[in-house]
């Protein structure tokens, strides 16, 4: 088996504004399984918010040698392996992760989602992402996501509620908000929250420092509408504490590691009664359309870092009217574009 990988830049359409920063450009490490001349496409998209760059990729994957096993198949063996080399590095062990996923699938002739006997029409839609912006650029971004009948709002700026009456002006639309830990005290967030129920949103990801467990707690009792985590869940063994704190969880395949783990997450999420959203990094067709074979067992899909990107060299999941469609295209089912 044999493992091979190299970076590439991402080019966004628009300057990408959350919280902690801005971005232009969005390095990405591809990588590549091959045996039996199949070969199974997987990718990182590392975020220093997880203490990962591209070069920390590079090195990890450096380190990883596939070529002791002999059949892709033994994912469990192989994934341990990959556990065990160093700790950390989640979004290069996805990378792995999902490389061997789309191997197994084309072996098999079989898309992810019939190999795991989901039903293709519980897969929900998925919103589209606007970060924060002057409210030109803000309406630029809803002109764009005209085909998608959810937005997803980044806040947590200084000027949060210009950029939510500006978009109520401009559409009826479900709204989610996403504040990316930027709201500083549980009362700041209170009074966000409350006065953004008011303006029809649907729920509220993140809202405090990933630690203020306590605050958020606090924040939950006093308004209604659902409150998901995302910095404050990182894989399958953050959940349980978070169970009264959160009304659910973004699920990421860079932050948990690959499908196997958010597999994992799905069901411990589930057995607690929490909500269950997919979102993803700045990513290719590669990494959405592997997160997208899970999607019939999610509440919230937030897929659509392949949309902000100008230059993705694959083709892979598509939309129809903001609903993932999953077709019988074998693995993760991408091409490459070019
Ligand atoms: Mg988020």
């Amino acid at each position: 088996m044999n493992l091979r990988f190299y970076p590439i830049d991402l080019q966004l359409k628009h300057t990408f504004t959350i919280s902690r920063g801005s971005r232009d450009v969005v390095p990405v490490v591809m990588t590549e399984i091959e045996h039996e001349g199949i070969i199974g496409y997987g990718e990182a998209s590392p975020s220093t918010r997880y203490n990962e760059t591209s070069e920390s990729v590079m090195a990890f994957l450096g380190k990883v040698d596939l070529a002791q096993f002999e059949d892709p198949m033994n994912l469990d063996k192989i994934l341990r392996y990959i556990e065990s080399v160093e700790l950390g590095n989640s979004s290069a062990k996805a990378s792995i992760d999902i490389a061997l996923h789309d191997w197994i699938g084309k072996k098999m002739n079989l898309p992810l989602w019939k190999w795991w006997g989901l039903d293709k029409e519980k897969a929900p839609v998925t919103s589209f992402t606007i970060g924060i912006d002057t409210l030109a650029g803000i309406e630029q971004k809803v002109n764009e996501a005209a085909y998608f009948p959810i937005l997803k709002i980044k806040l947590g700026g200084p000027n949060d509620e210009e950029i939510v009456k500006r978009i109520r002006e401009l559409t009826g639309k479900i709204l989610r908000v996403d504040a990316n830990e930027g709201w500083k005290t549980k009362e700041e967030a209170c009074d966000k929250i409350l006065w953004l129920e008011r303006h029809g949103v649907e729920c509220v990801e993140q809202p405090l420092p990933a630690s203020d467990l306590e605050g958020t707690s606090w924040l939950r009792e006093q308004v209604s509408i659902p409150i998901i985590a995302d910095e404050s869940v990182v894989n399958s063994s953050d959940i349980n504490k978070l169970q009264y704190v959160f009304d659910g969880i973004n699920i990421k395949l860079m932050k948990c590691g690959g499908l196997r783990e958010a597999m994992r997450m799905i069901f411990a999420a589930k057995i607690l009664g929490m909500k269950i959203m997919m979102g993803c990094m700045i990513e290719s067709s590669v990494a959405i359309s592997a997160a997208a074979q899970l999607s019939p067992l999610i509440d919230y899909a937030d897929l659509d870092g392949n949309v902000l990107t100008s230059n993705d060299p694959f083709l892979g999941m598509r939309v129809n009217d903001g609903k993932i469609i999953l077709d019988d295209h074998p693995g993760i089912g991408v091409v490459k574009a070019f």
